[in-house]
Parts: structure tokens; sequence; C-alpha cells
């Protein structure tokens, strides 16, 4: 028997081949009765049918509740999941700002948090004239902005970068450019144009290169196989030609930051770099960045409980412009850890951001709510902007 046979009514009848009477007046009953079984059927899922959609119809708000309701994290800019008010923290003084150059990079690391890599031009090299404009601005609003760092990608794959960088150190700002001091820092024209550059400005340029571990096999298990001659090539210069250098490290080893402090103190007393390891300005350690990661939403109250100064998060001193692929103008956003998230568009120019309201801002403030803004900063104590204790 196919399937077939129950489904067109005028194949209805064809039932009574397998009916075992062969009198015409059963085989008549059986399909009346057939017949009332089916009207009634119908029928009574007509009605179902009709209730079901009077209930959808009347009560739409609690077919959807459930899904309002659950408790998501980093979801509302004002409270957190269990409905804490959301810390948010404010912009003291625009001590620095950070120039993403572009989101190319000669490597590509396991962890980058920007997604750096040969291919990855979301952000596109930052043009010359737009650092420019932006210079002009900080000199209008009096911002009292004392450094322009400069981060990518690779910085020194923009082919503006040491433009940019005179421009900035001849207005009379500080310089920092975070390096991974490879190929692109020691090409010849490169090369010569620092020089150049350290030589009218001295230690007004600075730059941080990134060593992921003070031994060879956990920096390339980072940066990849071939990584470490590189690195220890472009530092070997910069101490050689007098740069004030630090360098950058990751602290997701599983080793405490004295045993850290300390490998790398003596690879750089083998290699004669002048870096006072103990110093967190001159050796900077990162925590790790992990975006999936299952971290606690930080609320007003976490400053005192967890005795954070929101003063030292890096969105109290800084902000970053970057140039979107296919956008004409710069976007501000409030640090260096967030380049994507739409969300955390300040605006186009800094007078725009200093004002932002609305969504993940308040009056200029930043509402944490990010998983970057726990893990990294809040709990994590990283910033890339870490200065000298005065
Ligand atoms: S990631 Fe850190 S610096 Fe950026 S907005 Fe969040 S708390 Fe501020």
């Amino acid at each position: 028997m196919m399937c077939e046979d129950y489904q067109a009514p005028g194949r209805i009848k064809r039932r009574s081949d397998l009916c075992p009477a062969p009198k015409a007046i059963r085989h008549d009953r059986l399909y009346a009765h057939k017949l009332l079984v089916i009207g009634l059927e119908t029928l009574f899922l007509l009605r179902i049918s009709v209730r079901f959609r009077a209930m959808n119809d009347a009560t739409p708000i609690k077919t959807a509740q459930p899904q309002v309701l659950r408790k998501v994290k980093f979801d509302h800019p004002d409270v957190t999941a269990d409905g804490a008010p959301r810390a948010s923290v404010v912009l003291n003084q625009l001590e620095t700002l950070w120039i993403n150059t572009g989101t190319l990079c000669n490597i590509e690391c396991a962890h980058c948090y920007i997604e750096s890599s040969p291919k990855n031009d979301r952000l596109v090299y930052f043009p010359a004239a737009d650092a420019s404009a932006l210079f002009d601005e900080i000199g209008a609003l009096g911002t009292g902005t004392v450094e322009i760092g400069f981060t990518g990608g690779e910085p020194f794959m923009n082919p503006e970068m040491l433009v940019m960088a005179e421009d900035a150190l001849a207005r009379g700002f500080e310089v920092l450019v975070l390096t991974n001091a490879m190929q692109p820092m020691q090409r010849p024209r490169v090369a010569k144009g620092l020089l150049d550059l350290k030589e009218r400005f001295g230690d007004k340029l600075r730059l941080r290169v990134s060593l992921d571990h003070y031994t060879q096999a956990l920096h390339e298990l980072e940066r990849g196989k071939g990584t470490w001659a590189p690195v220890v090539k472009g530092l070997d210069w910069l101490a050689q030609h007098g740069f004030h250098m630090s360098v950058c490290g990751r602290t997701c080893w599983h080793e405490t930051e004295a045993i850290s402090r300390l490998g790398y103190a003596r690879l750089f007393a083998d290699r004669c770099y002048p870096i006072d390891t103990t110093d967190p300005s001159r050796l900077v350690l990162l925590p790790e960045m992990d975006e999936s990661a299952d971290v606690p939403e930080i609320t007003q109250a976490c400053w005192s409980i967890l005795s954070v100064d929101p003063n030292d998060m890096m969105c109290a001193t800084s902000r970053m412009v970057v140039k979107r692929k296919g956008e004409d103008r710069p976007t501000v956003l409030p640090c260096t850890l967030l380049p994507y998230d739409a969300a955390f568009g300040m605006g186009d120019t800094l007078k725009a951001s200093f004002g932002a309201d609305g969504g993940m801002f308040s009056d200029g403030a930043v509402k944490l709510n990010h998983p970057h803004c726990s893990k990294f900063c809040v709990l994590g104590g990283g910033s890339c902007s870490v200065h000298a204790e005065e």
C-alpha cells in the first residue's frame, strides 16, 4: 500500500477495495462513516487553529517575553545582565591620541586582538593629511595632549608613517610607535628616516617593540616560526643607535610577573638593551584578550569592590582614530581595543567625540559594555598607554 492511497479524496473509495465486505450497501455505509469522521476531524482542527491564532493575536508579548527577559551580558548599555547600573569612564584629559595606521601587517599572530595580517585591510592606511587635521584640531581645542601613539597592524607598513611621525614631533608632541621591529622597520628608507627623526627630536621619539616572550620558542608560538631572529635584529639595531626603546610582552604563559620580568632582564642584559625591566612603562606586560571568555560585567559598585580607579582606564586619558575601508572620514573610538565595533564610534572629529551621547556614550563618557573592558582593562589592568611613574 502506498501513502497516496490516503491523500486524494477521490481515492478514498479505493479503501473499499481493501474491505472484506463485498456488498455495495456495506461499502456505502463505510464510505459515509469515513466522510463523517473526516468532516469531524477537519472541524476540530479548524477550531483549534482559530483558538490558537486568537491567543497569539491577543497576547503577543507573552510569546516574545522569554527572549526579551533572557539575561545576556554586555547587551544593554546602561545596565548589566542582572540589572545593576553599568560602570562608565569619563575622559579626564586627552593625554594620548592613538592613530591606527592600518590593519595590514607583515605577520599574522595567533591571538592578535585586531586580527592584523598581510591580508586584513579593514582599517586602511591612515592618511597623513587626516593626521595633520587632527593635530590642528588638538591645537584649536587646546586639549593638552602630550603624546601621539601609532599602532597597527604594523605601523611601518603605512607609507606615510614617517611623515605623520615628523608632523607630530615638529608640533611638539611625544611620539610612541608600537612596532614588531621586523622587516618593515628595517627597510633602508625607513631606517634612514628614523635615524633622521632621532637626530632631530631625540627621546621624543620612542619605539615599543612586541616581544611576546623572552624565549624564542614561546615568542614564535604566538608569532610564527622564523619571527624571533628578525625582531632581535630590529631590537639590536634600535639599541645600537640609541633609540628610546621599550618592549611589550604578554602574561599568558602561566608564570608570575616577577619570573617574566627576570627572564626579560636576562635577555636584555645579554644583548645590551637599555631597558629597565622593573619599570612597567619600559617592559609593558599585557593580559590576553579573549572575547569568547566568560567574564563578569563591570557595575558602578565594582570600582570600590575591586579598588580600581576609573581614571586608570585607557579611555580616561586617550582616544583612537581609525580609517575604515570604504569610509571617507576617520572615526574616533574610545581606545585602541575596540576598533571594529560600530557601536563604539564617537564621531569623525575629536570635538564630536567629546560630546558623544546615547548608546555606548553619555556626554562623552564611555559605558563599559564590552568584554575587553572587563577582562583586559578593569580586571587585567592592561593599557596601551603606560607611562612612567612621576
Ligand atoms: S576596552 Fe578598556 S579602554 Fe576601551 S572602553 Fe573599555 S574600559 Fe575603556
